[in-house]
């Protein structure tokens, strides 16, 4: 078994599909109520705000600010690097709309506020989103 073959993906759901795989076409899809226009992240079957069923994937520009972040240090998984950034992102779409993930920077260098945009890592049925600093963007 590779290392690769050990890290644990995440199950695709009627929900969740579309944010695991919009990596497949380079976007972020985030569910979106089709009546209010309200994100909802995690998927939810109904919509938070006005409680219909009509959620459904919408792309947003897949940047981003790092709001908190914590480093690991501990070796979780054998072949994969213990140390690594796992931050809550806000996304500029919605207040409190926030995606959790890794970002693709040294420890050092992450700080709570810094531009990020969004990256994806195929792995077989899976595009997860990462985050990288968004240099563009910075200040
Ligand atoms: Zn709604």
């Amino acid at each position: 078994m590779t290392p690769e073959a050990e890290r644990k993906l995440p199950a695709l759901t009627p929900e969740t599909e579309a944010f695991w795989t919009g990596g497949s076409e380079g976007k972020l899809l985030i569910q979106r109520c089709t009546q209010c226009g309200r994100y909802q992240h995690p998927p939810l079957p109904l919509c938070p705000a006005c409680r219909t069923e009509t959620m459904a994937p919408a792309p947003v520009s897949g940047k981003g600010r790092v709001k908190t972040f914590t480093v690991n240090h501990q070796r979780w998984l054998a072949g994969l690097d213990p140390t690594f950034v796992f931050a809550a992102v806000e996304l500029p779409e919605q207040a409190e709309l926030y995606v959790f993930s890794n970002i693709l920077a040294p420890p050092e260098a992450v700080r709570s506020g810094m531009p990020v945009k969004v990256c994806f890592e195929h792995r077989e049925d899976v595009w997860l989103p990462l985050f990288q600093p968004d240099d563009a963007d910075a200040g």
